[in-house]
């Protein structure tokens, strides 16, 4: 049965001498990982080789399209793979020519050592000639290709580029605040959460994720999202940082084309009446007014008469019924006269210039000469010392923080 390795089976020439290549055959399964093994017709299941000549007869370097079409987002750049629009990275046309070529021309896997250039040629605005040259090893023959795929560009719109371009919108977050507008901070702070959240989910590679809309309203600001996650992401945010709460609530919108439900919701966001800084006079309450902390969980601050430590209770929530009196940034500086006692202290009053006896706070430094006090409807106040990196932003955590009172083991902002 030796005849049958010494000549071809498809063209009977003698095959040459393989006795010194079987002989290096490390695995000793007989057959070597360069040829290619063909059925023998005689023998079903049998497997025999071919001679090179024959081999090559047969052989296809590399299999290529004779032209390719690429779908390509005018707007971003998105190329269209499968049935869906993926973003490529490319800088330009070629670019995505490059990319789609190499990801269509496939070379036989019996090559080795495979490398290949390729030279764009603009033919016009919409079609790039790729010429691609290839080389390899083949049953130890050096082998070599050239190919020439031309690639057409078909400028479309993405199925995101379309949606912003129509306006397309699945979810609205709702800036308002009880009992008051947002300020411009407030404001500012929830759009630039909602252009961040996007990006990172963007660079996710979630190419749902826009926003569509940003619209400020007299009582607040409007913004809509390609999403729900975004819109409850974006609400969720602003509520950890400034306290308050979120409402949504499910519109039905329209029916899809397989005729299930789609809603839209609206996350209804409200900001907490007081903000750290404010000072407010709590109705019912006759210890004086406070200068608010914080506002998240349930409202806290510090007394302006004695310095103590408020925190409103579960019910009231971040919403004591209170008055406003003014803000911190009102206080003037007031020259100190002198200290009565360890309740009193002598200023001057802001607006009369007489000196005035006032209620000493336990933060009051005895030895400084001005202090800032805050003249409102309840009368003459001493605040602590501003400390311009804490204002609206207070925290139980921070190192220091006129504001907080000593510490409590179990205080939590939270
Ligand atoms: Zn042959
Ligand atoms: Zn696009």
């Amino acid at each position: 049965m030796n005849e049958s390795r010494a000549f071809c089976p498809r063209c009977g020439e003698p095959m040459p001498d393989r006795s010194a290549s079987d002989a290096s055959d490390a695995d000793g399964t007989g057959s070597d990982d360069h040829r290619d093994d063909v059925a023998d017709p005689l023998r079903p299941g049998a497997e025999v080789e071919i001679c090179d000549s024959c081999y090559f007869d047969d052989f296809d370097f590399v299999d290529a399209p004779d032209r390719i079409d690429v779908r390509v987002c005018a707007q971003c750049g998105a190329v269209h793979r499968g049935n869906r629009w993926v973003d490529v990275g490319a800088e330009d046309y070629t670019d995505v020519a490059v990319e789609e070529v190499s990801e269509a021309l496939g070379v036989h896997v019996d090559v080795e050592d495979v490398a290949w250039q390729v030279e764009p040629e603009q033919v016009d605005q919409n079609t790039i000639r790729m010429h691609c040259y290839f080389t390899g090893v083949a049953r130890g023959t050096p082998v070599e290709e050239q190919v020439t795929v031309p690639v057409r560009i078909a400028r479309q719109t993405c199925t995101r580029c379309g949606r912003i371009a129509g306006d397309y919108y699945a979810s609205i977050v709702q800036i308002r605040a009880e009992k008051r507008t947002p300020t411009t901070e407030e404001i500012d702070r929830a759009k630039e959460i909602a252009n961040t959240t996007v990006a990172e989910m963007e660079a996710t590679g979630d190419r749902n994720a826009f926003v569509t809309e940003m619209s400020e309203t007299d009582d607040g600001l409007n913004i809509r999202v390609s999403t729900n996650k975004i819109g409850k992401k974006i609400s969720n945010k602003m509520i950890q940082e400034f306290g308050g709460t979120v409402n949504d609530a499910e519109t039905l919108v329209t029916e899809d084309s397989d005729g299930n439900e789609v809603y839209r919701v609206t996350f209804a966001v409200r900001l907490p009446p007081y903000r750290p800084g404010d000072i407010i006079d709590l109705v019912d309450d006759d210890q004086g007014p406070v200068l608010v902390r914080s506002a998240r969980g349930n409202l806290k601050g510090t007394r302006v008469r004695t310095g103590e430590r408020y925190e409103a209770s579960y019910e009231e929530g971040n919403a004591p019924e209170a008055r406003k009196l003014g803000e911190r940034e009102d206080a003037v500086e007031t020259t100190v006269v002198t200290v009565e006692d360890e309740n009193a202290v002598q200023v001057l009053d802001p607006e009369t210039y007489q000196a005035k006896t006032v209620s000493r706070p336990d933060y009051f430094d005895p030895d400084a000469e001005t202090v800032p006090a805050l003249k409102s409807r309840a009368g003459l106040h001493i605040l602590p010392d501003p400390d311009p990196d804490s204002v609206g932003d207070a925290d139980a955590n921070e190192p220091y923080d006129p504001y907080a009172n000593p510490p409590e083991g179990d205080e939590s902002d939270a």
